[in-house]
């Protein structure tokens, strides 16, 4: 292929209007779904029904050479180029395999639908609701994602098959140890009834703790999300039944998991979804801290609490329920740790939170019992490497330094070195993380108002300190 200095990438996207490449791909859809059909008469399983044909992740383009290019152009995106090649192959294999659907996806740069090709019938076209693009702890129908519902609505109508790809986790690069509550369970809901109205025949909801590590398996990151068995639980239940009553649903999972802290940690996750609605912040691809900041203010830290100390109290003789109320503790807690000073000085006299030292010591136990009580010892052992620096970090960030409003570090932007991505490795050798000051009135939903700002381990002088804008020009599953 090639890309859009002209350079040719062998490695990034196939070209998909070389006919070589077209020939190929068809030949080996056949090939496949003809041996999977002998496997399968061999083992009595269900034979393939579907062809997956997406662009690659983690670039910005098709290819560019001009034959791809003409295509995409006149079609007004280069979902244009991907479909006249995804419907190639689907017109190639219907006659032999009528009952095979060749999926393709709407994502990044194909999310826009072309002007003028349809998807053949035999194609679907999976729709993802982007993350970096949607807030996810809202609706579809919410006007903040409008334009995400308008480009779903324009593929509804020309696709006849059509699929969903949907993130209900928050993505976004932080330093290790910070964590933010969100939640979805209202949006699910009404988005899952969104896409019953719509046809949608085929849903995939990307969701997941410890960066895709299932039980005892590899865990690649020490990432946490509130309530994620709980989301994931309801999730595959009202997919299976958009009608099911979500109360009763809800009421189910609680009494199971934290059992006599039902109450108080269904009551948490109220707390949290009723603060995400009245704020401003938008979800979408947003720094967590600032996140963190617009959700959590004394108020809340006061309800969070007051749930979480009664489920302690509750679930005291139940070890199972416990450990998964702990689970919940370890993001409000590291979340609190992060923002104690301004916390405090909202509160003033009228709250009165847990000292620091009492915080991080159940914060460091809280995240070794839930470890033990997913992983082996061996999953254990990995994942301690990926929590161990952010409770170092934040056993080392004084309570000063936890005030969004102080100035931090005296740096100017001449000091300031702008690499232009996060990178975790810096974080690990940082002194203490600090943030930037910002204007608390502009900052919530405009990335470049803030900055992550650390000192070397070995420096304290301000012209060592360093800087990263964050600019996130692309997302990848
Ligand atoms: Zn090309």
């Amino acid at each position: 292929m090639i890309d859009d200095m002209g350079n040719k990438q062998l490695w990034i996207q196939l070209c998909v209007t070389n006919e070589d490449v077209r020939r190929i791909t068809l030949e080996r859809a056949r090939q496949m779904l003809r041996d999977d059909d002998v496997e399968a008469r061999k083992t009595g399983g269900a034979p393939a029904r579907m062809v997956v044909l997406s662009q690659n992740d983690n670039t910005s383009n098709l290819c560019l050479c001009p034959n791809c290019k003409a295509i995409s152009d006149r079609e007004g995106s280069e979902s244009g180029a991907l479909l006249d090649f995804v419907n190639h192959v689907a017109r190639g294999l219907k006659d032999d395999f009528p009952d095979v659907i060749v999926q393709t996806e709407a994502y990044n740069f194909t999310l826009a639908p072309p002007k003028t090709i349809r998807p053949e019938p035999n194609v679907m076209v999976r729709y993802c609701d982007n993350y970096g693009l949607s807030d996810m702890t809202r609706p579809l129908t919410d006007p903040r994602n409008a334009e995400r519902l308008a480009l779903l609505d324009i593929w509804a109508k020309s696709a006849q098959q059509l699929g969903i790809w949907d993130y209900w986790r928050t993505f976004d690069p932080h330093p290790p140890g910070l964590f933010a509550p969100s939640s979805n369970v209202r949006a699910m809901h009404r988005d899952i009834l969104l896409f019953r109205e719509r046809n949608v025949k085929y849903v995939t909801i990307e969701n997941e703790d410890f960066m895709g590590a299932g039980l005892n398996d590899t865990p690649q990151s020490n990432d946490l999300q509130s309530y994620m068995p709980l989301r994931c639980w309801l999730g595959m239940k009202l997919i299976d039944d958009p009608d099911r009553d979500v109360n009763a649903l809800l009421d189910t999972f609680c009494k199971g998991c934290y059992g006599a802290a039902a109450k108080p940690m269904r009551e948490l996750l109220e707390v949290i979804e009723d603060r995400q609605s009245k704020i401003e912040a938008n979800s979408s691809n947003m720094r967590r801290h600032v996140w963190l900041e617009a959700l959590c203010d004394a108020n809340f830290f006061a309800d969070a609490y007051r749930c979480l100390d009664a489920a302690m109290l509750a679930a005291k003789d139940d070890p199972a329920a416990l450990i998964h109320v702990r689970r919940e503790r370890i993001i409000v807690d590291a979340s609190f740790l992060w923002i104690e000073a301004s916390v405090r000085r909202q509160a003033g006299s009228s709250t009165t939170f847990q000292s620091r030292d009492v915080v991080l010591k159940r914060h460091r136990a809280d995240w070794t019992d839930y470890v033990a009580s997913v992983f082996d010892e061996a999953g254990q052992k990995t994942i301690a490497s990926l929590i161990e620096p952010g409770l170092q970090l934040l056993e080392n960030l004084q309570t000063a330094d936890t005030d969004s409003t102080r100035t931090a570090l005296p740096t100017t932007e001449a000091e300031i070195t702008h690499d232009g991505l996060l990178d975790e490795p810096l974080w690990q050798q940082a002194r203490a993380l600090r943030l930037l000051p910002r204007d608390p009135g502009a900052a919530h939903d405009d990335n470049s108002k803030f900055r992550f700002v650390w000192l070397p381990k070995h420096s304290s002088s301000a012209s060592d300190s360093h800087s990263i804008r964050h600019p996130r020009s692309m997302t990848c599953h």
